[in-house]
């Protein structure tokens, strides 16, 4: 993508056991200035430590599995704190800079309202000691289950923007989940403008979350490049691709034409 952005790759495009090859593939390519972890894959410590070593920026995907911010039970929801917070200062240790809160707060839709403001307090909790640790945290934009039950909050744009505004952190838009979610990307920065700080990259048909490269499903993000560059988007971009899909050296691939482009 030739524009002026930062460009990340999301380790999840390696598999779930990416190797310290992996880490060096990933180095090799100039394109890609850092990645993001998923704290839900097994060895995602090691991840953290192996990137910054090769000299990588760093990220991640705070935890969610059996986690859940907004739960009625309190030992869950503070269990749920402390997970996050000690992946916050592990990822401190490493020298790393971001970290995405990424959905799993579940709670029934009739109980929505009474459940947002618990996932602010939380959130905001968060925020308040990233920040104390060099971290920048910001909250992905999500694409609700068919049960609507998880991952219903921070899936419409204006609840995204309340609670963004509300908690003072930066957005990370996702553009698989928006496409799937109806969302058009020119409204999301017409609403959250510079609050975007980090882009999760991918392409899909518009209905299912597939990771794909950008070109390879509907194009939902044609017209993104235009859009940043008018507005002097100065973020990072992380390709978040399946490896259900790609192997890493095709991504690699993709990324380093782009970037030549
Ligand atoms: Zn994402």
């Amino acid at each position: 993508m030739s524009i002026p952005a930062t460009i990340w790759l999301s380790m999840w495009s390696a598999g779930e056991h990416p190797t310290d090859d992996d880490f060096a593939a990933v180095r090799t390519c100039e394109a890609v200035a850092g990645v993001e972890i998923w704290t839900e894959h097994p060895g995602a410590e090691w991840q953290i430590e192996a990137a910054a070593r090769h000299g990588l920026q760093v990220g991640i995907h705070l935890p969610f599995h059996d986690l859940n911010p907004v739960s009625d039970d309190p030992v869950v929801a503070e269990r749920a704190l402390q997970r996050n917070r000690e992946w916050l200062h592990c990822l401190a240790r490493s020298g790393g800079v971001h970290a995405v809160m990424h959905g799993g707060y579940a709670a029934s839709a009739a109980d929505r309202e009474a459940k947002l403001p618990r996932l602010v307090e939380f959130t905001s909790t968060l925020h308040a000691e990233a920040n104390e640790l060099g971290i920048e945290l910001m909250l992905e934009n999500l694409i609700p289950d068919k049960l609507g039950y998880t991952h219903i909050m921070a899936s419409n744009l204006a609840e995204w923007a309340q609670l963004v505004g509300e908690i003072g952190c930066g957005a990370v838009l996702d553009t698989g989940h928006s496409a799937a979610s109806g969302i058009a990307l020119a409204d999301v920065f017409a609403t959250l403008g510079s609050t975007v700080r980090a882009i999760h990259l991918s392409d899909n048909d518009g209905a299912r979350d597939l990771h794909l490269l950008p070109g390879d499903g509907n194009d939902v993000t044609a017209d993104l490049a235009g859009i940043l560059s008018g507005i002097g988007y100065d973020g990072v971009i992380t390709y978040e691709i399946s490896p259900l899909h790609y192997c890493l050296n095709d991504v690699l691939t993709h990324i380093a034409s782009e970037a030549s482009r």
